[in-house]
């Protein structure tokens, strides 16, 4: 039997050009790369960097705010107040680079310390902000501001996480990180928890691994240890 794939290329007629990389914007940039398109953007726009632990999402944030920086645009960084792991002032990467930020623990003071002028809004851990934060991007991206935010899109169950589905839905721009599993190398979409308990926020590096869809496996956390005490005490005479 003859695949129906051939058909609908050709019925999607793509122009050479676009295959061979070869066709240009007026300003010289190659249209394919999206990238570009992203840093000369002039008007408002919301990108989500999503993604598992150990993914990289923290890294790609400071390297487009970094890319802002560089081309002398105002730029302004956010984090909750509710991470602390590295840093109470800077968003710092598992590659140790790191970047200026305003804790906030509100969507609301968030907005409010947003400065008159600013040209793109960098946030990190958007995932424990409360729901408020979706209508905050949009106000600021209706405002003109290019928003930049990184979040984990689940949490440790694989559900999706806080704000997150929200967010993904109302973004121009959505790039889906992914880590390497653990187990057998392939791409890690899940941060796995091997270690803690029940709770959605369990922070900590040591308590996650990344997995991939195969290796993922439900978390049970490890039951009460009162019979495991009883066991090593003497026995009574
Ligand atoms: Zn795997």
């Amino acid at each position: 039997m003859r695949p129906r794939g051939n058909r609908s290329s050709e019925a999607l007629a793509i122009p050479p050009e676009i295959l061979t990389g070869s066709l240009r914007s007026p300003s010289g940039w190659a249209k394919i790369f999206p990238e570009e398109s992203l840093d000369s953007y002039r008007g408002g726009w919301i990108e989500i960097i999503a993604g598992g632990m150990f993914s990289g999402k923290s890294e790609e944030l400071i390297r487009r705010l970094r890319r802002s920086v560089i081309a002398r645009q105002r730029v302004q960084v956010f984090k909750p107040l509710i991470d602390d792991r590295y840093s109470t002032e800077d968003i710092v990467s598992r590659d140790d680079r790191r970047l200026k930020a305003h804790s906030v623990a509100t969507s609301a003071e968030l907005l409010a310390r947003v400065e008159i002028g600013m040209q793109v809004v960098g946030i990190d851990e958007i995932q424990f902000f409360d729901a408020g934060v979706v209508d905050v991007c949009m106000q600021l991206a209706d405002a003109g501001i290019r928003v930049i935010a990184a979040g984990l899109d689940q949490d440790y169950m694989r559900r999706p996480f806080g704000p997150m589905p929200a967010l993904l839905a109302v973004a121009e721009d959505v790039s889906k990180m992914h880590a390497v599993c653990v187990r057998c190398r392939g791409a890690a979409h899940y941060s796995q928890r091997v270690s803690g308990g029940n709770a959605q926020v369990e922070v900590g590096d040591s308590a996650y691994e990344a997995r991939c869809r195969a290796c993922y496996e439900l978390y049970k956390s490890a039951p009460a240890e009162e019979p495991a005490v009883q066991l090593t005490m003497p026995a009574s005479a």
